[in-house]
């Protein structure tokens, strides 16, 4: 890796990212609770588990079909402290603003927030806001962090997946990512496509609430479901197997990935969630999860395996195996 610059796929949440990240950040910070990589850092405090997380967005276009900017900023905070069983509570934003934003254009971004806020059931507690000279920035770009209260039972995190254990999602895959590239590039894909970005805490609260024992949660945000999946054989040494034919994907989605020559494994969500348990809570769980408005379309879509440790393999619809990857590039930049 160059270490002169920075360059644009280091952003990208998949293997540049990770080895910025690793080779800068983690030697000079390094703690027990940063090594672990999970979505929100989780500790004790004066007899109470909390989860902390935070999340900045600079998302191109600042709206667009089913989101915008300020929706996404609440969600994307909300969700990461939810992938630890947290309940969150309090939130911060802060707001870098270029010199010449339309007011109107404000208002909609926090009425959106405050919207989505309403539904997490969360208030928005203190925040920032700094305007640089135009052209300094573009447009606006928000920064969210999230305090979550964890039930000292339990224990949801990214190294604990075990062989045997099923692997589930919450629904179609690529929605964001391919709504934010038709906007961006004026594609006209399908006037039904929009992005999931969706707040997950009441669906993860209801999984919970069945008693099943869940090992991992995590939202495939940036880098998509290949990323999600290879981070988790990666912190739990295992391999993961999945089945193409049991992944849903919005049928636009797929036409479009097909035509634009992308994989919609490697594609943003940001509504979705993948569960990581054992078997004999699947079945509990993804009715549970069927039952919410946003895991209607819920999956099991594989399992783990002690062999192949770190490695995510597909088996092919026409019976064929191939090695899922973390996508190595920039696919997308700022789509989340
Ligand atoms: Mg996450």
């Amino acid at each position: 890796m160059n270490l002169d610059k920075i360059f644009l796929d280091q952003g990208s949440g998949g293997r540049s990212s990770r080895e910025l990240i690793e080779k800068l950040f983690i030697p000079k910070f390094k703690n027990s609770y940063l090594n672990e990589l999970n979505d929100s850092a989780v500790f004790e405090l004066g007899g109470a588990k909390l989860a902390l997380t935070t999340d900045s967005f600079v998302v191109d276009p600042i709206f667009f079909p089913g989101g915008d900017i300020g929706s996404l900023a609440v969600c994307g905070t909300v969700n990461d402290l939810a992938m630890r069983g947290a309940r969150p509570c309090y939130l911060s934003a802060g707001f870098i603003i270029e010199e010449g934003f339309l007011i109107k254009d404000l208002e909609q971004i926090l009425f959106s927030m405050e919207k989505i806020a309403r539904e997490a059931d969360i208030q928005i507690v203190t925040g920032d806001t700094k305007v640089v000279p135009k052209g300094a920035a573009d447009k606006i770009f928000i920064n969210t962090s999230g305090i979550g209260l964890v039930p000292l039972h339990i224990d949801i995190a990214g190294q604990n997946a075990k062989p045997g254990d099923a692997v589930l999602i919450s629904g179609n895959i690529g929605d964001h990512g391919m709504t934010i590239l038709s906007s961006r590039e004026g594609l006209f894909l399908d006037s039904l496509l929009k992005s999931d970005v969706s707040p997950l805490n009441h669906m993860v609260q209801k999984m919970l609430k069945t008693g099943s024992e869940i090992h991992v949660l995590r939202d495939p945000t940036r880098g998509g479901l290949a990323t999600t999946l290879n981070e988790i054989a990666f912190q739990s040494q295992v391999g993961i197997e999945v089945f193409q034919e049991a992944i849903p994907i919005h049928e636009s989605v797929l036409a479009a990935s097909e035509i634009l020559g992308l994989d919609p494994l490697n594609m943003a969500n940001e509504g979705k969630l993948v569960a990581v348990l054992p078997e004999i809570y699947a079945e509990t769980v993804l009715a549970a999860m069927k039952e919410t408005s946003y895991g209607s379309g819920a999956a099991l879509i594989g399992w783990v395996k002690a062999e192949n440790p770190g490695k995510v393999i597909m088996k092919t619809a026409i019976g064929g195996k191939r090695l899922i990857d973390m996508p190595a590039g920039e696919q997308l930049p700022r789509i989340c």
